[in-house]
């Protein structure tokens, strides 16, 4: 039986150092840290994903500043939004819900967003650090809260197998990114590749974020791997992964749960990257 990876304890325990850091600061008379949300048009998803990162940054003391725009905003009138953000010295961190309507190409509104405020990391500019293993930029949200996950139960990367099944630009590219920067050995499986199971029976370390329900069965998962559940899927009005969760736990040394995992660990990483986007712009060490 594995044991769960559980992303709302860790996720309190690194929000509340979060909230004492931020008490910490802005006691000595400095403002607090500032998150702009942007949110185009109704889907409920990104309702619900929104609500919970304006939840996550009140508990923390982040300022959480939301614009809602309709669902018919023309794609000038979001990037003219993006660089009045961006020239607001208040605002430290602009994010804009993905996806946005098929009107707006997403590719320009995040290259709009100043990588200094890009607290998703989306910005050509901060993948382009990550893949150079540089400091001083942001981390896609998702990959960094799954590491701090594993970091959290002592789970080191160096020198595992790792398959990640799902090559998307938010999670699948980033991570594996992430984890070759930590000396995991990397494999990165897709839509095209011919035989799944063969690359995921290899693994030390299974991650599947494709947003396919159950996609990963029992016999696709080696003898006490560890196993992390990315997706997100709604099936019969209940949220599932891309993993049997019930049979696949059976075989697992660690696995994550949905919901409860990555998801709540995918906000924990959103205020550290708001955090360290205040500091850099406080000059705050
Ligand atoms: P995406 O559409 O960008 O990428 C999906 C990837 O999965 C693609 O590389 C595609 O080739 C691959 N894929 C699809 N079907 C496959 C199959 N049958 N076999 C192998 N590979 C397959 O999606 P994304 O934005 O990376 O999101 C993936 C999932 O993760 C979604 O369910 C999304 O809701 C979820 N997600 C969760 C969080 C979180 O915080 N938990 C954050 C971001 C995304």
């Amino acid at each position: 039986m594995a044991t769960i990876l559980d992303g709302r304890e860790v996720s309190r325990i690194y929000r509340q150092k979060i909230k004492e850091e931020i008490q910490q600061i802005t006691s000595k008379g400095r403002r607090k840290p500032s998150l702009a949300v942007v949110l185009v048009g109704n889907d409920p998803a990104s309702q619900v994903y929104v609500n919970n990162k304006r939840k996550a940054c009140q508990q923390v003391g982040i300022n959480s500043l939301f614009y809602h725009l309709p669902e018919d905003t023309e794609e000038e009138k979001l990037l003219n939004l993006v660089e009045e953000l961006n020239e607001n010295p208040e605002v430290d961190g602009i994010l804009v819900q993905l996806p946005l309507p098929k009107h707006i190409n997403p590719q320009k509104v995040i290259e709009t967003i100043r990588p200094d405020k890009d607290v998703d990391g989306f910005h050509p500019e901060n993948m382009g650090r990550l893949i150079a293993n540089l400091d001083g930029g942001f981390i896609p949200c998702t990959p960094l809260g799954i590491k701090i996950l594993l970091d959290h139960y002592g789970i080191d990367v160096k020198g595992k197998d790792v398959t990640i099944v799902g090559a998307g630009y938010i999670v699948g590219k980033p991570l594996s990114v992430l984890l070759l920067n930590n000396n995991a050995t990397i494999t990165v499986c897709h839509i095209y590749t011919k035989d799944l199971k063969k690359h995921t029976l290899n693994a030390d370390i299974l991650v599947s974020a494709t947003g396919v329900p159950h996609l990963i069965k029992e016999d696709m998962v080696k003898n006490g791997a560890v196993v992390i559940d990315v997706g997100i899927s709604k099936v019969n009005g209940k949220i599932v992964g891309d993993v049997d969760f019930e049979k696949v736990k059976e075989r697992a040394s660690y696995i994550t749960p949905v919901p409860g995992g990555v998801g709540p660990m995918t906000i924990t990483a959103l205020l550290m990257n708001t955090l360290k986007a205040y500091k850099m712009h406080e000059g705050i060490a």
